[in-house]
């Protein structure tokens, strides 16, 4: 089975991304105990492939005192990927987005930079701004409305 991470910092979408691939296809129910309580993971289907995919984050973003924690297990679960969705806000880029980029660059895992929030024309336009990160696969969506999920999931197949 293969692991898809959805990471990013908080407020970007991963939840509403998450619920949005869970609730479509999921197969079972399927939480995760112990250290990784953070995390809320879900099998998924997809084309022929199950798919593990986690939502890092979880419960506690915005408290500052769990933060620091809720980032490390985000970085266990970006090493431990088959492959990371790096979940950015069009309309808010910020240097922990950046952060992260640099971050799953070095860990040298196959990523798919997932830019949402892209529910209209002019948003539309700003995705080019995340060109410049130089990563080879760049997909807009809008998790919300659902919008861009089948050439989210065609790169997804492309990279398994
Ligand atoms: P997380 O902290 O990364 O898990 O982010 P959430 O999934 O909790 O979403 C944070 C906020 O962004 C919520 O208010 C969502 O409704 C909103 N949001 C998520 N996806 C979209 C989207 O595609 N478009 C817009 N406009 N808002 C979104
Ligand atoms: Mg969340």
């Amino acid at each position: 089975m293969h692991r898809i991470c959805i990471a990013g910092r908080p407020n970007v979408g991963k939840s509403t991304l998450f619920n949005r691939l869970y609730g479509k296809r999921s197969a079972i129910t399927d939480s995760m105990p112990g250290v990784t309580r953070d995390a809320i993971s879900g099998t998924v289907s997809l084309g022929d492939l199950t798919l593990e995919v986690i939502d890092t984050g979880g419960i506690g973003e915005g408290e500052a005192q769990l933060e620091q924690a809720v980032c490390s297990i985000s970085r266990n679960e970006i090493r431990r990927a088959d492959l990371v969705l790096l979940l950015v806000d069009v309309t808010d880029l910020t240097g922990e987005d950046e952060e992260l980029i640099e971050y799953v660059r070095r860990c040298d895992r196959p990523v798919i930079l997932v830019v949402n929030k892209v529910d209209n024309e002019q948003r539309v336009q700003d995705v080019s701004e995340f060109w410049r990160f130089g990563l080879e696969r760049v997909v807009s969506i809008s998790a919300a409305h659902g919008l861009g999920m089948d050439d989210l999931e065609d790169a997804v197949l492309e990279v398994l």
